[in-house]
């Protein structure tokens, strides 16, 4: 698929939880073409801090309003230009970028940690089928994401590290339970590595197809830069920007 670069005027950019921030802005032919599980490289245009571009997962596109979103948190020099911009300004847009999920047919279950469960709303848009969610934070402050999910999901199971919301433990606490009660089709992950890899490892002895969205340092987002490659489990190298983000699971978790 062609990418476009384009100078998108941010129609939003406003704080939903602690350090966490929803931008919207208007790029018509990405809104188009994005496939969930996509990315975006974004820049401010002549901006030192930004120069190298910073990605973020396309967390809904809406192709009659022309609009994408992304959902970031404050991290360093780039989030933190990003955070300051206004409506009107514009940002440097690269995109979409990558290859994206499989929109499979039966309910899936979606889990996701942190920042990840940012793709996973769009992929619950995309699917024929009303997903579930299971979603992991360390308190119940970093569960703000259920209110967005809740119009998305069949219904949602929730961990919390401390046991402030939802079950104390961890997504791999549940998600036995979760499989053996609702037998999903197929599972999907995004978040912590660590926690993908219990994920993908759990889902393996059900028989069921799992995907996970990798995320790596990236500098160029087109391939070339190699900074982003990993050995699959095959020992053949891939690169994350344009063999993924989303791979098979067991393509990356032996
Ligand atoms: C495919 C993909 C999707 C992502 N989706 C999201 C998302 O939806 N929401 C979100 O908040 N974050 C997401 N990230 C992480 C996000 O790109 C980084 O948090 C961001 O680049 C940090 O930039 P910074 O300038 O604020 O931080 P700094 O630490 O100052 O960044 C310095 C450099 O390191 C790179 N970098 C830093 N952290 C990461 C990282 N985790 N991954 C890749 N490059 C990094 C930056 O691009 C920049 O070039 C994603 C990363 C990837 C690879």
């Amino acid at each position: 698929m062609k990418k476009h670069v384009i100078e998108a005027p941010v129609l939003e950019n406003v704080p939903i939880a602690d350090g966490i921030y929803r931008m919207v802005f208007h790029a018509q032919l990405l809104a188009i073409e994005a496939q969930p599980g996509q990315f975006v490289m974004v820049m401010k245009p002549d901006d030192q801090a930004t120069f190298l571009r910073r990605p973020f997962g396309i967390a809904d596109a809406d192709p009659a309003a022309g609009t994408i979103t992304i959902i970031y948190r404050l991290v360093g020099r780039g989030t933190k230009a990003f955070a300051k911009m206004k409506q009107g300004e514009l940002l440097s847009v690269e995109g979409p970028i990558g290859h994206g999920f499989t929109l499979r047919e039966g309910r899936q279950l979606l889990v996701g940690g942190g920042l990840g469960i940012a793709p996973l709303i769009f992929l619950a848009k995309s699917l024929p089928e009303k997903p579930l969610f299971l979603i992991g934070g360390r308190n119940e402050k970093e569960i703000f994401w259920k209110d967005l999910l809740a119009p998305l999901a069949e219904k949602i199971y929730v961990t919390t590290d401390d046991g402030s919301f939802g079950t104390k433990g961890f997504t791999t606490t549940l998600l036995p339970d979760v499989l053996e009660k609702e037998q999903p089709a197929g599972v999907v992950t995004c978040g912590p590595t660590i926690m993908m890899k219990g994920i993908a490892g759990l889902v393996k002895e059900s028989g069921l197809p799992c995907e996970v969205s990798l995320e790596k340092r990236m500098a160029c987002g087109i391939g070339v830069c190699l900074g982003c490659t990993f050995e699959t489990t095959a020992g053949t190298r891939k690169k994350v920007c344009v063999d993924g983000p989303v791979f098979p699971a067991e393509e990356v978790f032996a």
